[in-house]
């Protein structure tokens, strides 16, 4: 692809965004992820990494749309304990989340699609767009259901062929298996161990943080992680992503 023919809005100059949406392409997919701890064999912009993948490919799949940089910066005060983490007030990320929204529907885009893909930004995402929804012409078309999210990441790895199930998804199998699939070199092979493997309570992660149940930052067994798991659950993700799109806009 050249670079006349990105749909990165970042790598696109003006004119080239002005003649996409006259050409149709009236649909802007952009994710809403962090930086943050990711244990000792992850980079801290693992979240990152699959916003920046998934909003890419529901784009492409969509065919009609144009894809906006990944937000950084999210809520992540549950990982402060771990070197590198960077953390927003929940309501400065709702006001970036807003201010994006409001440059895309000023420009003109009809549909606005926003993909989380870190855990601490979906309350104060859902909390934040019907006020969006409201304020806008566009519209909001947020993929922000974390249980849908991590069963849709199990069963991607469950369709790779691996039999390994993580209750709640960070910095294991499945994370580890998104890294190896699309930027195989930034995996620490040689510090890949065991995490806490076990239920625990979403909330009581959020609210004591990551290292009251795990030193490294890990939940579940990196080490079950393959590259073809990685391409498996971004494709089911795409494909789960594509068709809530379709349906609601
Ligand atoms: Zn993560």
């Amino acid at each position: 692809m050249g670079p006349t023919e990105s749909i990165l809005i970042e790598d696109m100059t003006w004119p080239e965004v002005e003649e996409a949406m006259d050409e149709g392409k009236r649909t802007i997919v952009f994710s809403v992820s962090s930086i943050e701890q990711h244990g000792p064999h992850l980079p801290l912009k693992m979240d990152t990494l699959a916003g920046d993948e998934l909003s890419r490919r529901v784009a492409v799949e969509l065919g009609d749309a144009l894809v906006a940089p990944t937000v950084h910066t999210g809520c992540s005060s549950h990982h402060m304990d771990f070197p590198g983490t960077i953390t927003v007030p929940t309501d400065l990320f709702m006001q970036l989340v807003t201010a994006h929204c409001r440059s895309f529907d000023h420009h003109g885009f009809e549909h606005i699609v926003i993909i989380a893909t870190h855990g601490g930004n979906f309350a104060p995402l859902n909390a934040v767009v019907p006020d969006i929804a409201r304020e806008l012409d566009a519209d909001i078309i947020p993929l922000a259901d974390l249980n849908e999210l991590m069963s849709l990441m199990n069963e991607g790895m469950q369709a790779a062929g691996v039999d390994y199930e993580e209750p709640v998804i960070h910095a294991g199998a499945a994370e580890t298996a998104i890294v190896m699939a699309v930027a195989p070199e930034l995996v620490r092979e040689e510090e890949l161990r065991a995490g806490f493997e076990g239920e625990v309570p979403v909330t009581r992660l959020l609210s004591e943080g990551f290292r009251s149940i795990t030193d490294e930052g890990v939940l579940g067994d990196p080490r079950e992680a393959t590259a073809d798991a990685g391409k498996a659950i971004l494709e089911k993700l795409t494909e789960a992503m594509v068709a809530r799109v379709e349906a609601e806009r």
